[in-house]
């Protein structure tokens, strides 16, 4: 064998060693690595007088067709998962609030104008939007108080401008994202008639979050500031006077294994969806010392259908 032949062979065989070894570095990112346990939440529970009239409610507005091993660490990509797509109708005398919209009447126009490599890797069914629910059961928009966005992606205000005339709430910092956030908050943006309202975390400490918002200063709809997965982005923490709880945690984590097992998005998530995910991993064990200090909380990803199947929908209202 001549000198270049051999060169050529040992060229090809390093730059397939090299691109095996990447292969296995990158498989290792979808292993399960739980984080370490934080530290026990101490602070006493926070005391809500929510009215008896306040009720929370179910709308499913479709699905993306995903894997548990897209979700968090430790997950299989044999395990198919329907990601929800679903909005939150919280009924309270004072007004009623409606939590993220899901899927907009529009979302199929709305699709086409993402990113082409994030349409070839998203695939989602439609079922009804939380407009056109909202309208088949009756219901009289003028008790609606305002939509209050998790943080402002793509399939978390699709529904908006069902909702023209509803005020926006937003912290400062997800309404300066949606401005100027690049082609991930390219939807919020292409809405003209939307009207924010920016609020702040002007109440104390809440289960171990250090500011807080009481949206009706009654304990009943509380928010609290869990940037990371966007700057802006928040959970929202609804008791009933029954007692039951809920807490509605955005895209902090996907599915609840995030939380319950401790595992952030796999690395490649985490770079695609997450603007800081060092915030998102501080946040995911706040709410994993929340869950462990309060097993009756209603854990409720986004994204995860079990923690919505806890609400009764809509239809089924009295
Ligand atoms: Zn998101
Ligand atoms: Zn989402």
């Amino acid at each position: 064998m001549t000198a270049r032949p051999r060169k050529l062979r040992t060229a090809v065989l390093g730059a397939a060693a090299l691109l095996a070894l990447a292969l296995v570095v990158f498989i290792d990112t979808f292993r399960a690595s739980p984080l370490p346990e934080p530290p026990p939440l101490t602070e006493p529970l926070p005391t809500a007088r929510p009215p008896a009239e306040m009720a929370v409610f179910r709308l499913p507005t479709g699905i993306t067709h995903r894997s548990a091993a897209f979700a968090y660490r430790g997950g299989s990509f044999r395990d198919k998962r329907n990601f929800a797509m679903t909005a939150v109708l919280v009924r309270h005398p004072r007004g009623d609030v409606l939590v993220d919209t899901g899927f907009g009447r529009d979302i199929d126009r709305q699709f086409q104008a993402m990113p082409v490599w994030f349409r070839a890797a998203t695939s989602y069914a439609r079922t009804s939007s939380a407009a056109d629910q909202l309208d088949r059961a009756g219901y009289d928009r003028k008790a609606l108080r305002a939509i209050l966005l998790t943080h402002a992606h793509w399939d978390h205000v699709s529904g908006l401008p069902d909702f023209s005339g509803t005020p926006v709430w937003v912290t400062p910092e997800e309404h300066a994202f949606i401005r100027d956030g690049g082609w991930i908050t390219s939807l919020a943006r292409s809405f003209d008639d939307v009207r924010y309202e920016e609020y702040r975390f002007e109440g104390g400490a809440y289960l171990g979050f250090s500011r807080s918002h009481d949206v009706y200063g009654d304990g009943a709809i509380v928010v609290v500031p869990a940037p990371g997965h966007t700057p802006g982005s928040v959970i929202v923490f609804l008791t009933l006077a029954n007692g039951k709880r809920y807490a509605l945690l955005g895209d902090l984590v996907w599915q609840r294994e995030g939380v319950l097992e401790r595992e952030e998005r796999p690395w490649l998530q985490r770079v695609l969806a997450d603007k800081d995910a060092s915030e998102v991993r501080g946040g995911l064990l706040r709410v994993a010392a929340i869950a462990k200090r309060l097993p009756e909380l209603t854990l409720v990803p986004a994204h995860d259908a079990r923690g919505f199947a806890e609400m009764p929908t809509l239809a089924r209202a009295p």
